[in-house]
């Protein structure tokens, strides 16, 4: 692995590639409560697993420094920020018109150390975008990130903060286009939300669509304005295979990096897609779910690996400990090693389970009619003269001083093993690139609230059923509720700048 960066030796697959590995080993103490599904256990269970392959030797593992309230408030509201910060199991009876403001209480409770936890998922995929920007790896992964439901001032779907969209914001600082990509069986709304109308961000969603959480991701619902065609929805039914998934999947993933090119690379390793999910109703096997990882990884584009959903807690581990060897190149023996967790993985003790034989509810002509239908949209988008697709100027060397007193590297946790590189080029870089930018941004807006739909929607993402439709966010929510900080990070935080992307 003696790539300095991210353009590898040859391709298109079968390279090492160099993977920084953020976890860190609190993770698995945060406790959502009695009888909730989501637990970060999970996270701590594929570590060990990783370990006892023997694949950290094989990265880089660092622990992510906590995002701190302004890094969080560049997406989220400072209202919604300072909530999290402040509220505590003891005091949240005094705050029930902020629990319900929120939409914190039922699917997303409070539980010690929530912003805590917040803050470590945020901080690994921020800090994975910043290793990734700075070149220094080709792959970033952050397991215990994903959390792809979250909105800017309201939590949704277990989720809280969108380390996803704080991601997106950082590789946007370096790259002209960035993808996200989403094989959760849930809608990724929060991302797609957020991104719904500029065209440097395309979202692509494969998910269980009809009388399911979060109720959004429609086939017509393709983005807005600037961004129409640049959000794409790949609607699925219950009981999808690998053969019928990958039918989708590569095609038009192959499409999309064709026409959009982008300069990196979110995917988003829901694991809650796989074959007997407690929640899911999906039946891919983990070789189909690693497949995606397999097949984005082969364009040797920036890659960050995020988790996000998954609750049949012995699969989560084992998708994603098979993921990082994916991402690695490495194949893993199906017999599982000792560790202390090895228990939860019997009678089998393997790495792989077979999948069930549950009907497939997707016909090949859906299928067919599902995938011709987005590769139309993206034909539209290639074909489109308006879009501005050639590369980003080159870096312009700047004479001036950087008086930037704090910067990406800011992140970095001293005691980590990472080596400290010269940021300096990075971040004059990335002013240049804001000022190519400044010239859609619109002085007048002000911060739009997103509409509120969620609260609205009798939803539980436990049951996974919604018994009204999302209304569409195309239509009446036409402004991204993104913000990304002026300079860098020399500016108060209370003075953000509203971007158009
Ligand atoms: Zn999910």
């Amino acid at each position: 692995m003696d790539s300095g960066g991210n353009s590898l030796p040859s391709g298109p697959d079968g390279v090492k590639r160099k993977v920084s590995y953020f976890y860190d080993p609190e993770v698995g103490n945060y406790y959502y409560g009695q009888g909730h599904p989501m637990k970060p256990h999970r996270i701590r269970m594929t570590h060990a697993l990783l370990a006892h392959y023997g694949l950290l030797q094989h990265m880089q593992v660092l622990k992510p420094v906590p995002a701190r309230d302004r890094d969080l408030c560049r997406f989220h509201a400072d209202d919604y920020v300072t909530f999290l910060r402040c509220i505590t199991p003891e005091t949240q009876q005094d705050q029930l018109r902020q629990l319900k403001r929120f939409n914190v209480g039922e699917d997303c409770p409070v539980f010690d150390g929530l912003y805590s936890f917040c803050q470590t998922y945020a901080g690994g995929s921020v800090g994975g975008a910043v290793k990734l920007n700075h070149g220094l790896c080709d792959i970033a992964i952050n397991w215990a990130g994903g959390l792809h439901h979250a909105k800017k001032c309201e939590a949704s779907g277990f989720c809280y903060v969108n380390d996803i969209v704080l991601a997106i914001l950082e590789l946007l600082k370096v790259h002209e286009r960035v993808l996200y990509v989403d094989i959760d069986i849930h809608h990724g709304d929060g991302v797609e939300e957020a991104f719904y109308t500029t065209d440097r961000v395309m979202t692509v969603s494969f998910h269980k669509f009809g009388d399911y959480f979060p109720g959004t991701g429609d086939i017509r619902d393709i983005g807005y304005g600037k961004g129409k065609y640049y959000s794409l929805n790949v609607p699925l039914d219950d009981g999808i295979d690998d053969e019928s998934y990958q039918s989708l999947f590569r095609p038009i993933m192959g499409k999309v990096m064709e026409v959009f090119k982008p300069g990196a690379v979110v995917l988003q390793c829901g694991a809650d897609s796989l074959s007997g999910d407690r929640l899911g109703c999906f039946n891919l096997s983990i070789r189909g779910h690693a497949e995606c990882v397999k097949y984005m990884r082969s364009f040797n584009v920036p890659l960050l690996l995020v988790g996000g959903g998954g609750y049949t807690i012995r699969n989560v581990a084992r998708c994603w400990c098979y993921e990082t060897g994916v991402a690695l190149g490495i194949e893993l023996d199906d017999k599982m090693p000792q560790h202390e967790y090895f228990e939860y993985f019997g009678p089998d003790y393997t790495l792989h389970v077979a999948p069930s034989n549950m009907e497939n509810k997707n016909s090949r002509p859906m299928l067919d009619e599902i995938r011709a239908k987005l590769l139309e949209y993206l034909s539209t988008l290639q074909h489109a003269p308006s879009v501005p697709f050639q590369e980003c100027p080159p870096d312009t060397e700047l004479h001036e001083e950087d008086e930037d007193q704090q910067d990406p590297d800011r992140r970095w946790d001293p005691d980590s093993d990472m080596e400290v590189d010269d940021d300096r080029p990075l971040s004059i870089r990335s002013r240049v690139k804001r000022e190519i930018m400044e010239p859609d941004h619109k002085d007048s807006e002000d911060v739009k609230e997103p509409v509120d739909h969620a609260r609205d929607m009798a939803v539980s993402y436990n049951t996974g059923n919604t018994s009204l439709k999302a209304p569409n966010l195309g239509s009446d929510q036409p402004e991204a509720c993104v913000k990304m900080d002026q300079d860098s990070s020399n500016k108060p935080s209370d003075q953000p700048t509203d971007m158009n992307l």
